[in-house]
């Protein structure tokens, strides 16, 4: 299985980029955000909750991701490998994900990390919120989305150094120059795992 994650700071691209990754590499998408918010629209219990954490910019608990990633993960495993956005944004997600794909005989082969400075990144998810309405796409919770990530999901960065697995790409360029970027990688790691 090719299992990639695709990393990185709010607003610096991952859906982006991970719609055009599974249109080349025919990869699963999980995107914990996308689940979240259709768990919302679905007003279930699970969405209710999340819509607390989601408005104020904050993580909904560990339990409640690793839950519904597991549970994803196990109705998926004829995949030919996931895409995972928006997770693992801690370092006990981090640790659940090498759990679930060990288990699984399997593994993150490579994470991929948009690096996107701050300033440009405030731009793009108030633009953002104007195209969409995204209720988190305001200057109030981006504030916090950013401090949450600082503090939580950026220590994530060494835990994939440390195994070799973190590739960082230059995610200020256009849309198509980051993805050859992102090809270079997974073209390289793609051919590897067939071997
Ligand atoms: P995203 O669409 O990935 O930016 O996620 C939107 C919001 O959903 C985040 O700001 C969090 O509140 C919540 N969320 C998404 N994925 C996770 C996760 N792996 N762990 C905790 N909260 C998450």
């Amino acid at each position: 299985m090719l299992n990639v994650v695709i990393f990185g700071a709010p607003g610096s691209g991952k859906g982006t980029q991970s719609e055009l990754i599974i249109r080349k590499y025919g990869l699963f998408h999980i995107s914990t955000g996308d689940i979240l918010r259709a768990e919302i629209e679905k007003h279930s219990e699970l969405g209710t909750t999340a819509d607390m954490y989601i408005k104020e910019g904050k993580l909904v608990p560990d339990q409640f991701m690793i839950e519904i990633l597991t549970q994803t993960i196990e109705a998926n495993l004829t995949a030919k490998g996931f895409i995972f956005d928006g997770f693992p944004r801690t370092l006990a997600q981090g640790e659940a994900l090498e759990n679930l794909l060990r288990e699984r005989n399997t593994n993150v082969v490579a994470v991929l990390n948009l690096d996107v400075e701050e300033d440009e990144l405030v731009k793009r998810m108030l633009n953002r919120g104007k195209e969409t309405g995204r209720s988190d796409d305001n200057l109030y919770t981006i504030k916090n989305r950013l401090n949450v990530y600082n503090i939580q999901t950026e220590p994530l960065k060494t835990f994939y150094r440390k195994k070799g697995k973190l590739f960082s790409i230059k995610g200020k360029d256009d849309v198509n120059e980051v993805f050859e970027s992102v090809s270079e990688v997974l073209d390289r790691l793609a051919f590897k795992t067939r071997k």
